[in-house]
């Protein structure tokens, strides 16, 4: 108690020493963030904290004593010592249409890993995992630790929400970052993102660090920065920590929206995916079992995440962690079997409406942002935490970049409910396709850069 009622009266002291721009020592920082977990500083304390190291940065020390801090604030997850040098995950920093995770983590699995994925909800135009695969009926995401262990055991992969004590100084401080405009900080996303991760007491971490017109970073040189923040701190908490700084422009995949890109998912475990889907996973797979010791190289690791892809044993994975986390084998049989009709399983929107070209030539572009941001008005995504979404509501992509196009043919599907599509969102998503000349056509790869440990 003492203790706390001096780090209260010295917490100005703090913030005015970050407002100047010096550097907090790690006792202070311990402060603010036991403070925060334990509540004894006020939120507009807090706040002001925030926006001075928002305004000041952090230098490299100060940041990893802060995701240190962040982590200890609750449970750090253990592992029985048999898994050890096996227990990795992945984190993405959002993109439109990415499905990554429902395919990496039971391939990893399927290399005997142990993927204990803690994932998140959609927010504004990015889509959450838990509520793609909220989308099959009786997945349940929120699973007890005890439970989390016995599914890593059986399966080796399982895909749940956080639970309350992973990281509470996280949730107060992300909660405040949404309302004081200081989400975008370098030093607090890399405390909010590897505090969390360091909690899952990994051996390794791969990062895929997103920039374009679609991604919270728009050029390579700034996701560069936070990728190499990220990978620092991991590294200095000592979880193998490597970056995939990747393209966000165009949509990944051809399914924008939770039930299509769950249905998308379960095409790729089935070997029937598209090669961008396929190019993230195996990249990001491939890095994560170099990093762990089960490739001899990253051309072995993309190899062999690629054979699980193809052989059925990563859907075998999917299918087991589907019935671990509440679905009824019945479900997971029929969602993973070669002919089935998802649609006898799944939601299907109400209407379907397609879109046609209203030029020919190359496709050129096909802007990611601005067909989620549609798509999010149409209810598939939450403005405030808690809102609902319709997992039904998505979007087909019927061409791919660099294709020939005729005047008139059918390139969106749009799949939607109430609200429905209105005139002025059929202009937008008319806007999001780009024709061209073929010599106009610029093809860039989609991983850019590889960040080793
Ligand atoms: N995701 C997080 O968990 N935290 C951030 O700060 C940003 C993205």
């Amino acid at each position: 108690m003492a203790q706390h009622e001096q780090s209260a009266a010295s917490f100005p002291e703090h913030i005015r020493k970050k407002r100047n721009g010096e550097q907090l020592s790690a006792g202070e920082i311990r402060d603010f963030v036991q403070g925060v977990k334990d509540k004894t500083i006020q939120e507009s304390q807090i706040g002001a904290m925030l926006m001075a190291i928002w305004l000041q940065g952090m230098v490299a020390e100060e940041t990893l004593a802060l995701t240190k801090e962040m982590m200890m604030s609750g449970e750090v997850m253990s592992w029985p010592a048999e898994w050890e040098g096996l227990v990795v995950d992945k984190h993405s920093t959002g993109g439109v249409g990415d499905k990554i995770s429902l395919v990496l983590a039971p391939a990893l699995a399927a290399c005997g890993c142990k993927v204990p994925m803690i994932s998140g909800r959609g927010l504004a135009h990015t889509g959450g995992t838990l509520d793609k695969l909220e989308s099959i009926p009786g997945f349940n995401v929120y699973q007890s630790v005890q439970q989390l262990h016995g599914i890593l055991e059986e399966v080796g992969c399982c895909i749940v929400g956080q639970t309350d004590n992973l990281v509470p100084a996280d949730k107060v401080m992300y909660a405040l970052r949404d309302v004081t405009s200081t989400v975008d900080s370098l030093p607090l996303i890399t405390g909010s993102i590897i505090s969390k991760k360091g909690a899952e007491s990994l051996n390794a971490l791969v990062l895929d660090v997103k920039f374009g017109n679609a991604a919270l970073y728009k050029d390579l040189g700034s996701a560069k920065s936070l990728a190499q923040s990220m990978v620092t701190v991991g590294n200095s908490l000592g979880i193998r920590t490597g970056a995939v700084l990747s393209r966000m422009n165009c949509p990944i995949g051809r399914c924008v929206g939770n039930t299509l890109e769950v249905m998308e998912s379960l095409e790729c475990l089935k070997g029937r995916g598209p090669d961008d889907i396929l190019e993230l996973v195996t990249s990001l797979g491939g890095l994560l079992l170099w990093m762990v010791g089960r490739a001899g190289s990253l051309e072995e690791g993309k190899k062999v995440i690629s054979t699980t892809l193809q052989n059925g044993a990563a859907l075998e994975k999917f299918q087991n962690m589907m019935i671990g986390q509440g679905v009824t084998s019945q479900i997971a049989a029929s969602l993973c079997s070669t002919n089935t009709d998802y649609y006898s399983i799944l939601r299907r929107a109400h209407y379907q409406t397609e879109l046609e070209t209203q030029g020919h030539g190359t496709v050129l572009d096909i802007d990611g942002m601005v067909i989620a941001q549609v798509l999010h008005r149409l209810g598939a995504g939450r403005s405030k935490a808690g809102d609902p979404v319709n997992h039904s509501v998505g979007a087909e992509l019927l061409l791919s970049l660099g294709q020939k196009v005729e005047k008139g043919q059918p390139w969106l599907r749009v799949h939607y409910e109430t609200p429905a599509l209105s005139a002025e969102q059929r202009l937008s998503l008319q806007g999001a396709l780009t024709l061209g000349p073929a010599d106009q056509l610029l093809t860039q790869p989609l991983v850019a850069e590889i960040i080793l440990p």
